[in-house]
């Protein structure tokens, strides 16, 4: 079913384990994702990025598919529509279009700014029953052509908008998009243990789930970290399977080039990478 993700997150918070975001990018990966979480009775959230909603042809497109899927797979876990990184004017596109959740990044604007914004979508997502994640200190990595720098956030500024009355919180604590680089320094555990500290109940987001070792995913959860997202890892895993099919000429056997048996390799792929951080993160059986 089709929810906001306060109320799981809330729980996931309390309950001492993380719901798993993932981006999804076309049909495959939507219900490769949401028949693992019910396989899983894992609550989930679908992340949509500005590129991926234009790339699978609008927002409305988007919230179609997954409505269709939710009721012809019989999904009874709770799922949420997410828009992840949006802009000020994309966050009022997915609030028309029917997400069930939204991300405003306005981590690049000056801080007053960025409250003020983020004061005005607050109010206008929970008037429709939509969640709202805000983001402190820019994530590093590249989120759709913002390159940040992996920075920590400020935990005073974390608890000025954590106070504006958003749903979940998403902050820098040295973790970056994409694939890390070998000297990554790690997760900042103290920046992480501060900003806890001065929120609370709030449950906090890390971004950049692929490649964090689980090690410290699970050090992450334990201090506050309700909500991962994992991106990266489903595309590499899809990736993998794919060029293994290709390169073994199997699209060259009988009727192997028909779309549903090519694809079905890299949709088995992300399945298995989905249910794996599904148990890492704690979320199995907590639908
Ligand atoms: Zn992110």
């Amino acid at each position: 079913m089709l929810v906001s993700a306060a109320e799981m997150l809330k729980k996931a918070k309390a309950g001492h384990y993380a719901v798993g975001q993932f981006n999804i990018n076309n049909l495959e990966w939507t219900k490769a994702i949401l028949l693992t979480a019910q396989e899983c009775n894992s609550p989930v959230i679908l992340g949509v990025s500005e590129g991926a909603g234009k790339y699978m042809g609008g927002y409305k497109t988007v919230v179609g598919m997954v409505k269709g899927m939710i009721e012809c797979l019989n999904i009874t876990v709770p799922v949420a529509i997410h828009l992840d990184h949006g802009s000020y004017d994309h966050c009022y596109k997915c609030l028309e279009a029917g997400f069930s959740s939204i991300m405003f990044d306005g981590s690049h604007y000056p801080i007053e700014e960025n409250v003020a914004k983020t004061t005005e979508l607050v109010a206008k997502a929970h008037a429709m029953g939509v969640s709202i994640e805000a983001e402190v200190g820019s994530i590093g990595g590249e989120e759709d052509g913002v390159v940040g720098m992996g920075e920590c956030a400020d935990p005073a500024e974390c608890k000025k908008i954590a106070d504006l009355g958003v749903d979940f919180l998403a902050a820098g604590i040295g973790n970056i998009h994409g694939k890390y680089p070998a000297n990554w320094a790690g997760l900042s555990f103290e920046t992480l243990d501060a900003i806890q500290q001065l929120t609370g109940e709030l449950p906090l987001v890390l971004h950049g789930g692929t490649g964090i070792p689980a090690e410290m995913i699970k050090k992450a959860i334990s201090l506050g970290v309700a909500k991962i997202n994992v991106n990266t890892e489903c595309q590499l895993a899809f990736a993998a399977a794919t060029r293994e099919y290709i390169e073994a000429g199997k699209d060259q056997q009988g009727k192997g080039y028909d779309p549903r048996k090519l694809l079905a390799p890299g949709f088995e792929a992300i399945k298995a990478t989905v249910k794996e951080k599904m148990e890492l993160f704690g979320s199995v059986g907590q639908a």
